[in-house]
Formats: C-alpha cells, sequence, structure tokens
C-alpha cells in the first residue's frame, strides 16, 4: 500500500454520516479518503463517468483546452460510450483512464443503500466489482489501471485490503467540483474554479442533462485563465503501488 497515495482518510461518524447515509445502519464504518498532490504546483482534475451517458461538454472542452485529467470509469459506462472512449484513446496524452468498478456498486458491506445505491455487500463481491472494473479499463484502453474509485466514493474500511491486493490505490479527493452532479452550474464553477494549488478535484462527465456540467466547463476555463498547471494522477503520483 503507497501510503502517500492516502494521506489522509476521514471516518465518517455521527450526524454527518447519519445525514449522508439518510440513517442507515453501518454508516459509521464507512470511509471516504482524501488525496492531494504532493506537487508544489498544479492541479489534478478527476472525472467520474459513473453509467449513463457522456458530458460532451466537458469532454469537448478539455480536448479544445488541452486539459489533461482522468477519468474514472465503469464497465457499463465504456460499454455504453464507444464514442467518448475513441476520443479518449486518441488523445492518451490527455486522458488517464482508471477504475471506477463493473456495475458501479459502491464498494461497501451489508445491505443498506449508499446514496441510493445497492451496495456490492460481501468481501467477494467488492473483489469482483474492483477486479472487473480494472478488467473492463484495460481491455477497453489497452491499459492496465491502477487507481481505483468506488461509486459514491464511501468505502467499507475491509474494501481497501482488497483493492490493495488487487493491485490498485484507492483514489481519494480534496474538492468536491459538484457533489455527486447534483450542484447549479455556478456553485459547481465556484468549486473547481477556485481549487488551491495541490487540490485533487472530483467531478461527474456522465450526466450530460444535468446544470452542473456547464459549471465544470467554466471551472476549468477560470482554473486555466489563472494559470492552474493540470497533472494527471500518473504524472503526479509516478511511483508504482506497491
Ligand atoms: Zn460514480
Amino acid at each position: 500500500m503507497c501510503l502517500a497515495c492516502v494521506p489522509r482518510r476521514h471516518v465518517l461518524l455521527g450526524a454527518v454520516a447519519a445525514a449522508a447515509m439518510a440513517g442507515t445502519a453501518g454508516a459509521a464504518e464507512l470511509v471516504s479518503p482524501d488525496l492531494r498532490l504532493p506537487l508544489p504546483t498544479g492541479v489534478a482534475l478527476t472525472l467520474d463517468a459513473c453509467g449513463g451517458e457522456t458530458d460532451w461538454r466537458i469532454l469537448d472542452t478539455l480536448v479544445e483546452l488541452q486539459v489533461p485529467a482522468t477519468i474514472f470509469a465503469t464497465a457499463l459506462w465504456l460499454d455504453g460510450n464507444a464514442a467518448a472512449l475513441r476520443v479518449l484513446r486518441a488523445h492518451p496524452a490527455l486522458f488517464q483512464v482508471e477504475n471506477h468498478g463493473a456495475r458501479h456498486l459502491p464498494p461497501v458491506l451489508g445491505t443498506h443503500p449508499v446514496y441510493g445505491l445497492r451496495p456490492a455487500g460481501t468481501l467477494e463481491a467488492i473483489r469482483t466489482e474492483i477486479e472487473h472494473g480494472g478488467a473492463a479499463v484495460a481491455a477497453a484502453t489497452g491499459r492496465a489501471p491502477r487507481w481505483y474509485r468506488g461509486a459514491t466514493a464511501l468505502y467499507s474500511p475491509a474494501a481497501f485490503g482488497i483493492a490493495s491486493s488487487l493491485g490498485f490505490t484507492v483514489a481519494g479527493f480534496s474538492v468536491n467540483g459538484d457533489m455527486g452532479a447534483s450542484l447549479p452550474a455556478a456553485r459547481v464553477a465556484a468549486r473547481v474554479g477556485g481549487a488551491p494549488d495541490g487540490a485533487v478535484i472530483i467531478s461527474h462527465v456522465n450526466q450530460p442533462h444535468r446544470d452542473s456540467g456547464a459549471g465544470v466547463v467554466a471551472g476549468i476555463t477560470a482554473l486555466r485563465r489563472r494559470g492552474a498547471r493540470f497533472v494527471r494522477l500518473d504524472e503526479a503520483f509516478p511511483a508504482p503501488v506497491g
């Protein structure tokens, strides 16, 4: 396990977790790792592709402005978005594709929904979710991923060991740009555009019908205007995961 890659973990306890989990049992055991860049300058834009469609507002902007990004894609999304995958593959210097799981099942034990999603539920199902997600990225891109971000970015503690045993480091974040593609564009633009040096930003690239995507575009543009240096995770963390 590369400890430097997961410098801090927040254990969600008490009222915060209860609110986040809508009062589900076991919420106190879930973890969301924090991740920041070990670089004096730069920001990492990470975009989750959970399922569904492609937000071309974002993808086209990244290509047009030549902004590097790390895309966390599920097998589901890769299967259903061939045109977007072609764009990702056509720009290997811009896009690093990593593992967001096979079926977008939260890597969480038990049966209680996590943000409305059914969790993987068991150790074996978590392993399958991570392993098959990684295999799908490798098959789609020709490159084996080494980062994993689970659906909802909340984890049962046991998921970290499983991910590590499969060769993955869990990718946290430090700036939640769009709160699950739920925020209005202006708020997303402020959060993404205001990300400080060293930030790992999370947003979504699979919700083309939501307002939040326009905010991601505005935030990227603002960061560019500010002169921010965008880095992919493999540039920020070049050491192999052990
Ligand atoms: Zn997701």
